[in-house]
């Protein structure tokens, strides 16, 4: 047999098991964060007659000038960037920009703090690049002065996420203010993963690349905003000294470029009617109302998420050796959920909901989950 290289050999799997749970007939997905929605029409309309037209070849490997437009003109208005198309990579979703990142940034061995708990890619993806990744507590807004202490030489990148996954959070002006002007300082280019901006409840989002446009890259896609996770496409945008050059040529090497008329459909998506955005928005606090409301207090602590679809749940008082056993007894209710530890090694005793699924759905699994709770306190 021939042995594959350590930098996949150290990735964990694991994953994959609660991502196949998500489509198992039956079972109701509060597993991995999929939209409650299906992509809106209009959207679905755009790129099919984009394929009608013919745009079924190879797109320009930066991307469609149109969708780097639209991007950039989305990132100005909402939050007074000012960025041209030049400035903007689309990418295939925010995961592929955040791979690209590391890959273009990290020489081996070159460190990169991450969110803890924080969205489960980032320290896989750094291990991809031979990066080494330093966790920083990321439950609340993270403080400042951990994460200065935490820079050494070696550091090159910090990743942030704003709003939180898995906790919720939204990130303040003066956090971003703090770190943008310490990573200025130090040198350290900061990633900003935001695909969760417009999936806000409570607060407002602050861009941190329109405040330091030469030393963040801004990540972000269509995938949960207009209900697009299966088109994969998403954005890097950045004034940074030649990072969009560098992570293109990488791209073109690698993917060549974005599918060609998905491409299209965004561009309808980011310039079209965006009252599909707010109904969404509002469907999806109306969802976490009801969650919050219907976890039995006696056995989950949680803080109410200000933005995401998720709510990282403390399931100790359960009675549950950890957050692994809770999630796993409750697939034999039919119900999907992340054990915490996928999102770092303080979280073990946590399991995340996503609750972006239809109301019916939703209340039957708050009813599961309550049992299972029950069951697990009295020795069950
Ligand atoms: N970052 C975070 C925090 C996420 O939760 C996700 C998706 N679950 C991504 C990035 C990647 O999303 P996509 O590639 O679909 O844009």
């Amino acid at each position: 047999m021939v042995e594959t290289a350590r930098r996949v050999n150290d990735m964990h799997s694991k994953f994959g098991y609660f991502y196949l749970l998500a489509n198992k007939p039956g079972v109701i997905n509060l597993g991995v964060g999929e939209p409650g929605f299906d992509t809106p029409p209009h959207i679905i309309e755009a790129a099919y007659e984009a394929m009608k037209k013919g745009y079924t070849h190879y797109a320009p490997s930066q991307g469609i000038p149109q969708l780097r437009k639209a991007v950039a003109d989305k990132e100005n208005r909402m939050y007074g960037a000012t960025l041209t198309e030049k400035d903007i990579l689309i990418t295939i979703g925010a995961k592929e920009g955040i791979y690209l990142a590391m890959q273009t940034y990290l020489n081996p061995g070159e460190e990169v703090l991450v969110p803890d708990p924080g969205w489960v890619s980032y320290i896989q993806i750094a291990k991809s690049a031979e990066g080494r990744a330093v966790a920083y507590n990321a439950e609340g807004v993270p403080d400042i002065a951990e994460i200065e202490n935490k820079i050494t030489p070696k550091t090159k990148m910090i990743i942030i996420n704003t709003p939180h996954n898995p906790a919720g959070v939204v990130y303040p002006k003066k956090f971003l203010e703090e770190l943008g002007g310490l990573a200025q300082k130090k040198g350290i280019i900061v990633v900003s993963d935001e695909p969760y901006d417009e999936m806000i409840y409570e607060g407002a989002h602050y861009s941190i690349g329109a405040m330091f446009p030469e030393n963040v890259i801004t990540m972000n896609s269509t995938s949960k905003t207009y209900a697009m996770t299966g088109w994969r496409v998403g954005y890097a945008a950045t004034k940074a000294p030649s990072s969009i050059e560098k992570m293109l040529n990488l791209q073109t090497h690698i993917i060549s470029g974005v599918t060609t008329f998905a491409q299209h459909g965004a561009v309808t998506a980011y310039n079209g009617p965006q009252d599909c955005v707010r109904e969404m928005t509002a469907a999806y606090k109306n969802r976490r109302d009801i969650l919050a409301a219907g976890l039995d207090k006696k056995y989950f602590r949680f803080n109410i998420p200000q933005g995401t679809y998720y709510m990282f749940v403390d399931v100790s008082a359960t009675g549950a050796k950890d957050g692994m056993e809770f999630a796993t007894k409750l697939v034999e209710k039919n119900v999907a959920a992340v054990p915490g530890e996928f999102f770092g090694e303080n979280c073990r005793q946590f399991v995340r909901f996503t609750f972006s699924q239809k109301e019916d759905d939703l209340k039957t699994a708050i009813e599961r989950i309550n049992e299972q709770a029950k069951e697990m306190a009295l020795g069950h």
